[in-house]
C-alpha cells in the first residue's frame, strides 16, 4: 500500500529536517533499507527511516503520528520474522545509532540503540569484565535485552534483562524518558523482558561482570556418535554447578567456502561450553567429556571476548527458518527422540538441531526483577536451517515441525520471545498476570498501537 501524497510530502520535510535518512520505495536505496538480517524474510513497510540520534527519532515518531502510520523499531532483523505486515508502517531502523561508553569502576556500558553484542563484549572484556551477550556477535544488544536474553554467563547471572540498569525511550506521544528503577518502574519492568512494544528505545545501560578470564570452547566429534556424545552430556550437565553454560547439537555443515577446512562439508556432535574459574576448574569439570575423545578440543583459558564467536553463529546475514521449544527436563528418551529427528539416519536436511542447558541463576526470580524474572525451563531445544532456495524452505518446512514435535513431550508450557521466529500469540510467553500488566502499561504509553513489535502485547482498554 502506497502512503498519502500529504504523508510524502510531510517525509520530504522530515527527511531535511533530520540528521539521519528516509528511504522510500522509488529510493535507489529502497531493496538494500528494507533488508533485515535474516534474507528468508521479505519486509515491505511504507518507508524506512535510519535515524541518527534520539531527536531524529522523536521527529520520526511524530511524523509517523502526524499521518496515521504506525512505526516498527528494529535493530538488526535477526528477528524480523514474526513481524507480518509492515503496511502503513515506518520501519525505523537504528542501524546508525552505534557507540558504547564503558564505565569499568561502575561495571556498566551504556550502549546506543543499534549496537551490536561484539562492540561491547570487545572493548568490556580489556577491563576484564564481560556482559550478558548472547552466543551471536552480531545481535542487537537492545532488541535482544528486551526480549530476555540468554547468555553463556545465564546460569549464573540470569537473563540479561535483569542486569539492565536504565532505559531511554522515546514513547508514542513523542517524549524521550530515561526509565530506571526509581524513574517509571512500571514502563522498566515492562521494557525488561516485555519487547519492543512500548516505543523506541535509544539507549541502555547494561551490568557488566568481573570475567578476567575464563576456561571455555568447543568439542567435536563425527556424528555418528551423536547419541553417544549428547546421552553423555545430558548426563554431565546434572553434575554441573550455575558456573557452567553449555550447549549441545548435532551440525552438518555446509560446503562452503565460509566453513574452515577441517569442518567444511562434515557433519559433527558437538559441546560448547563456558567455565566461570581458572584452568585446573575448568579442566576438571570438562574432563569428562575429553574422556569421549573428542575430534577436536578448543578448551582454555580465554578472555571474555571470546565468547562472541565461541558457538560460530553466522555473522553475516543469512536467510535462515527455525524453531525451538523450552523443555521441563531431558530424560534420555528426550535425547533419543531428537537424534531420531535430526540425527546421523534421520535424512534431515536441518543445518543444527541444539540443546542449551537453562536452569541455575535462569530459574531465580529475584526482587527488582523485569516482565520476565526467569526461563522456566531446564532446557531449551532449537533447530534451524538455511532457507536459500525454495526446494531448501520446503525442506525445512517439513523437518522444523519433525524436529518440534520429537520435543513435545517435555514441552515447559512456554516459549521463549527471543528465539521465536514464527508470529503467535504474546500471551505464550508470559503467565495471565504479568501479560494483562504489561497489557496495562501498553495501554498507558501507546494506546493506539502506534509501535510494531515481533511479540506484540496489545494495549489494554
Ligand atoms: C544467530 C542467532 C543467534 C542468537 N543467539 C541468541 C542467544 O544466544 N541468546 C538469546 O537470548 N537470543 C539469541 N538470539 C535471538 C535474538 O536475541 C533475537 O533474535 C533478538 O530479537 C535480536 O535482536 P535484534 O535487535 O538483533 O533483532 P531485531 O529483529 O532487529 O529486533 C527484534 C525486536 O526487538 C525490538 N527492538 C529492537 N530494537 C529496538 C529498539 N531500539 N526499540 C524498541 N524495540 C526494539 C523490536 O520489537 C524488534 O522487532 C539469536 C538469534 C540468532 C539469529
Amino acid at each position: 500500500m502506497q502512503i498519502s501524497e500529504r504523508a510524502r510530502r510531510d517525509a520530504h520535510d522530515l527527511f531535511t529536517r533530520i540528521r539521519g535518512d528516509v528511504v522510500g520505495p522509488a529510493d535507489t536505496a529502497w531493496d538494500q533499507a528494507r533488508q533485515a538480517w535474516n534474507l528468508a524474510v521479505d519486509q515491505r513497510p511504507a518507508l524506512v527511516a535510519f535515524p541518527e540520534n534520539a531527536d531524529d527519532v522523536v521527529a520520526i515518531v511524530e511524523y509517523a503520528r502526524r499521518n496515521g502510520l504506525r512505526v516498527a523499531p528494529q535493530g538488526t532483523g535477526h528477528n524480523a520474522g514474526p513481524l507480518g505486515s509492515l503496511e502503513n508502517t515506518v520501519l525505523l531502523s537504528t542501524a546508525r545509532m552505534r557507540g558504547v561508553v564503558i564505565d569499568a569502576v561502575a561495571r556498566r556500558a551504556r550502549v546506543a540503540a543499534g549496537t551490536l553484542w561484539l562492540e561491547v563484549t570487545a572493548p568490556a572484556s580489556e577491563h576484564g569484565l564481560a556482559p550478558l551477550a548472547g552466543s551471536s556477535p552480531d545481535v542487537g544488544v537492545v532488541g535482544y535485552c528486551l526480549g530476555g536474553g540468554v547468555s553463556w554467563l545465564a546460569r549464573k547471572h540470569g537473563l540479561a534483562a535483569n542486569s539492565v540498569l536504565a532505559i531511554e525511550i522515546v514513547t508514542a506521544d513523542g517524549r524521550l524518558r530515561r526509565v530506571y528503577a526509581d524513574h517509571d518502574p512500571d514502563l522498566f519492568w515492562a521494557l525488561r523482558g516485555g519487547g519492543g512494544s512500548f516505543g523506541v528505545v535509544t539507549a541502555m545501560e547494561i551490568a557488566l561482570y568481573p570475567v578476567p578470564e575464563l576456561y571455555a570452547g568447543a568439542m567435536f566429534w563425527p556424528w555418528e556418535r551423536s547419541s553417544e556424545v549428547l546421552h553423555a552430556w545430558r548426563e554431565w550437565t546434572a553434575t554441573v554447578p550455575d558456573e557452567v553454560t553449555s550447549a549441545a547439537r548435532i551440525m552438518q555443515m555446509p560446503p562452503i567456502p565460509e566453513i574452515p577446512e577441517p569442518l567444511r562439508g562434515r557433519a559433527f556432535v558437538t559441546i560448547d561450553a563456558a567455565i566461570l574459574g581458572n584452568r585446573a576448574f575448568g579442566a576438571e569439570i570438562v574432563q569428562r567429556l575429553r574422556d569421549l575423545g573428542p575430534e577436536i578440543d578448543t578448551f582454555d583459558m580465554v578472555p571474555p571476548v571470546a565468547l562472541s564467536r565461541l558457538h560460530n553463529d553466522p555473522e553475516e546475514p543469512v536467510p535462515a527458518l527455525s524453531e525451538h521449544r523450552l523443555l521441563s527436563e531431558l530424560p534420555a528418551e528426550a535425547i533419543d527422540a531428537l537424534v531420531a529427528a535430526a540425527g546421523p539416519d534421520s535424512g534431515s536436511p536441518l543445518l543444527l538441531a541444539e540443546l542449551r542447558h537453562f536452569g541455575g541463576a535462569l530459574a531465580v526470580a529475584k526482587p527488582g526483577h523485569g516482565a520476565q524474572p526467569t526461563l522456566e525451563a531446564a532446557y531449551m531445544a532449537f533447530a534451524a536451517g538455511i532457507a536459500a532456495t525454495p526446494e531448501m524452505v520446503a525442506g525445512l518446512h517439513a523437518a522444523l515441525p519433525v524436529f518440534k514435535d520429537a520435543m513435545a513431550p517435555w514441552d515447559a508450557g512456554r516459549g521463549y520471545l527471543n528465539f521465536e521466529e514464527s508470529t503467535v500469540d504474546s500471551r505464550s510467553f508470559y503467565d495471565e498476570v504479568t501479560h494483562r500488566h504489561l497489557a496495562r502499561i501498553k495501554g498507558q504509553v501507546d494506546p493506539a498501537d502506534m509501535f510494531v513489535s515481533n511479540h506484540p502485547i496489545a494495549p489494554a482498554e
